[in-house]
């Protein structure tokens, strides 16, 4: 039997940031424009698919603070990595992003 695939809007908005984050981090480290270099792809593939299949769906907290942390070792490095990076960085260059990260973290 196959996996149920999220596709609620809590995923969705989720699978978009890590995507910015991802796109930023590439832009400013591995000199990309409009594409990602191939580790980064397979990095954001890979991000892509955990939230598809995170088992706690749209009740999901914070991959951060997640108690399963569902990512293989050398993913979960890189993921911090670019969070790390690109976390302030969102409020520069995807304020509205940024913004509803931060009011959601507030009230919930
Ligand atoms: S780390 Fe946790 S919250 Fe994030 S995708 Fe994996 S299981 Fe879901
Ligand atoms: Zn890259």
């Amino acid at each position: 039997m196959s996996k149920k695939i999220n596709n609620g809007p809590k995923i969705r908005e989720e699978k978009a940031t890590v995507s910015l984050m991802i796109q930023l981090y590439c832009r400013k480290h591995h000199n990309t424009k409009n594409e990602l270099c191939e580790d980064c792809q397979t990095l954001a593939d890979y991000a892509q698919t955990r939230l598809s299949f995170c088992r706690f769906g749209e009740q999901k907290t914070t991959c951060k603070k997640c108690p399963v942390h569902c990512y293989r070792k050398d993913m979960r490095e890189k993921i911090q990595k670019i969070m790390c990076f690109s976390g302030p960085r969102m409020l520069i260059y995807h304020p509205i992003y940024a913004l509803k990260h931060i009011t959601k973290s507030i009230i919930k």
